[in-house]
């Protein structure tokens, strides 16, 4: 109990999170969103059948996604979510999403509305990275690359990076947009390794991204090759790591089993974050706890997991520069709890 409370206290820092999988039971509930799912919603981490997981995993991210098809639930959406994060003590968030069109709402409209909902609260300080979805086809990407592009030019501030997304079985990593888009100035995150494809890997390796989200099947002990895991910790990529996540979809054998164990024995960089805390059921706090419990973190080391993350961040110099001052404060005040 006192490690779960520490991991509540604990300001954090949260840089992995699908806005749309983000969506609690209570936000859909304000979405006006049908009972029956909302039931349905409650129900992934209570299966114990994998092949069930997965299904239902499929459904909530439907129930959600239908939630937010038009511009006043999408801005409703994002203020819950920003919400529930600063409830949960974090205090950075970055938040990712694909620009997405439906008959009401244009790509323009969603990526407008959550940057309204972002500026409109001042619980935390909030950036939003865009994904390119890799199961869209090039001209598709290429258009909300675009988009992407302008919008960033507008809210420099706001829209820090680009990421990588989807089904990691179709579509290809496609190299020249990624350039594009670091060369206005975008940092560039993208989901790494989450199936076995040594050969993509490296690919997106030598890229130099500066993250890479899950980053499960780089090292040799689950099936990397050892050239990517060499360059992986030559290059001190930060590793985004969910936890809950990876083990409701089986992708690790169980949280003790995760791969984020050897980025902690090698000294690596890498946080802790929540992915999809509606879908699976998480909070960063619960996060943070699974990581020191399971994987044997201090709490000191769950304190430096913060501070480290705040570098890995897309944040500005000088808002680095504020959350380690904030951080340093809460530890000299709180030396009890550790
Ligand atoms: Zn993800």
């Amino acid at each position: 109990m006192e490690l779960l409370e520490f991991c509540q206290k604990l300001p954090k820092i949260e840089l992995h999170a699908h806005l749309n999988g983000s969506l609690s039971p209570e936000t859909l509930t304000v979405l006006n969103t049908p009972i029956e799912d909302i039931k349905t919603y409650q129900l992934l981490t209570k299966l114990d059948c994998i092949e069930d997981q997965l299904n239902l995993a499929f459904t909530l991210f439907k129930i959600a996604h239908n939630a937010t098809n038009m511009i006043e639930s999408t801005y409703l959406a994002t203020k819950h979510v920003i919400e529930e994060f600063h409830k949960d003590n974090v205090i950075y968030l970055e938040l990712r999403t694909t620009p997405r069109a439906e008959p009401q709402m244009t790509k323009r409209d969603y990526v407008n509305t959550i940057i309204k909902a972002i500026r409109e609260q001042n619980l935390i300080t909030v950036k939003l990275l865009l994904s390119i979805n890799r199961g869209h086809c090039l001209k598709e990407s290429e258009e909300t690359l675009n988009l992407i592009l302008e919008m960033h030019e507008l809210y420099p501030d706001i829209i820090k990076g680009v990421d990588l997304s989807g089904n990691p079985n179709v579509g290809i990593f496609s190299e020249a947009m990624f350039i594009k888009a670091r060369k206005s100035g975008l940092k560039i995150t993208l989901h790494c390794a989450e199936v076995l494809n040594n050969e993509e890997v490296k690919q997106m390796l030598e890229f130099k991204p500066d993250r890479i989200g899950h980053g499960t099947f780089i090292h040799p002990t689950y099936g990397g090759s050892t050239e990517n895991w060499k360059l992986c910790s030559d290059l001190r990529i930060p590793l985004e790591c969910c936890l809950t996540s990876n083990v409701l979809c089986n992708t690790v054998q169980s949280y003790k089993e995760h791969h984020m164990c050897e980025w902690v024995e090698n000294n690596l960089p890498f946080n802790i974050n929540t992915d999809d805390k509606g879908v699976f059921s998480t909070t960063l706090t619960k996060e943070y706890f699974y990581a020191a419990h399971h994987l044997n973190l201090s709490k000191e080391s769950l304190y430096n997991c913060s501070c480290i993350a705040i570098d890995s961040s897309f944040a500005s110099e000088e808002e680095k520069l504020k959350l380690k001052t904030y951080l340093k404060e809460w530890k000299d005040k709180h030396l009890e709890l550790f």
